[in-house]
């Protein structure tokens, strides 16, 4: 039978079983634990900032990032319209409005000059996000952030390890918050957290994360906070996981390589990753565009190559052709277009060089 190539797949070959069995052997299952407390400080340091929340899961980082920096109804935050929903909805989930912005064609990151024209007196809060790997440019956006005084939230789901100007990504803005999904560079399974340098938003993010729970007082409620706390059992995992980040990295550079070389026969049909010289790409999804062609085309080719056992995924369909969020497309040209014509590619330590191989033949009898 032909191998069926995922377009992602976690890779658990390190501590992760000796840990969860550490977690059940000594019945430190739930949410505190030193697996817990060790991965949120070891995952901060790695990000280059002192504090790390542990979250169930990346949306709830968002959103507690956005509770605990006091956004609320009828606040506006401006947030990437390529990117995946949980981004708006993180904002919509504040009663508050997502302000949806356009992106550069070749790195799909927010375009800076597009944020500043959006600020209006209601604007709280930027939220810029790392989309497959690729860093945002940080410092128009934060300098756009001072001259209007606004907080900058990195959403770094996709771009655990990326370095723009050798910083880590995550550690740059207020503060970064992270996924651990599955699917994601290091994984918990489900799971998130949110780094910053600010220890009174550190604080505020512990408070809002468990109930809302006065640190001083047991069963005391100050505020009305949520339940987003992370286990110590996914928390075993993710340490294992982050004991070989730098491995799980080197993998999907390696990966990009072969890809860029296999491919780059058809660079006159299909546009290939690009990666500013400012920039260490984590290469969350090696993604590729067609340059001819729109979403019919596009989904014709992702047919053939799944034909072929390979399995791809379109790009984000931007929030402004969601129904939640559904504005004039025409507003968006640039992230309409990516998001026609573009795909993610197998990125998993699973992916030989053989398979990117049999993926460059597949994708050049696709688009001849
Ligand atoms: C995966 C992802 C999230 C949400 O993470 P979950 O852990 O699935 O809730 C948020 N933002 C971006 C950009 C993501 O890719």
């Amino acid at each position: 039978m032909q191998k069926f190539i995922h377009v992602a797949q976690p890779d658990l070959g390190g501590n992760e079983k000796a840990y969860v069995n550490q977690c059940l052997d000594s019945s430190w299952i739930s949410s505190s634990g030193d697996f817990l407390t060790n991965f949120e400080n070891q995952f901060a340091s790695y990000c280059g900032v002192k504090h790390g929340v542990g979250t169930n899961n990346g949306t709830s980082a968002l959103q507690l990032a956005l509770i605990a920096l006091g956004i609320e109804a009828g606040d506006e935050v401006i947030v990437p319209t390529l990117t995946f929903i949980a981004v708006p909805n993180g904002v919509h989930y504040c009663n508050a409005k997502p302000i949806l912005v356009d992106c550069d064609p070749l790195t799909y990151a927010i375009d800076p000059v597009q944020v500043e024209k959006k600020i209006t007196s209601r604007t709280r809060a930027i939220i810029v996000v790392h989309l497959y790997g690729h860093p945002v440019d940080m410092d128009p956006i934060l300098k756009i952030a001072d001259r209007h005084g606004l907080p900058v939230i990195e959403d770094a789901a996709e771009a655990h390890g990326a370095e723009y100007k050798g910083q880590r990504v995550g550690g740059i803005g207020r503060c970064g918050t992270f996924s651990f999904y599955g699917n994601k560079i290091i994984t918990t399974g489900e799971g998130g957290m949110v780094v910053t340098n600010d220890e009174a938003l550190a604080a505020k993010l512990r408070l809002y994360r468990g109930q809302g729970q006065s640190p001083k007082r047991r069963y005391w409620f100050p505020v009305v906070g949520h339940n987003f706390r992370m286990t110590n059992l996914a928390a075993a995992i993710g340490l294992a996981q982050l004991e070989r980040i730098d491995e799980a990295l080197a993998v999907r550079a390696c990966l990009a390589s072969w890809y860029n070389e296999a491919l780059s026969p058809l660079q006159d049909r299909l546009q290939l990753p690009h990666t500013e010289a400012w920039a260490r790409h984590a290469f969350w999804m090696y993604t590729v565009a067609l340059r001819h062609g729109g979403e019919v085309e596009r989904d014709r080719v992702m047919e053939i190559l799944s034909h072929s056992g390979i399995e791809t995924r379109p790009v984000f369909y931007p929030a402004h052709v969601l129904p939640p969020y559904a504005e004039n497309p025409d507003h968006y040209p640039v992230a309409t277009r990516c998001a026609t014509q573009g795909l993610n590619l197998p990125t998993h330590s699973g992916v030989t060089r053989e398979d990117v191989a049999h993926i460059a033949t597949t994708l050049s009898l696709a688009l001849s």
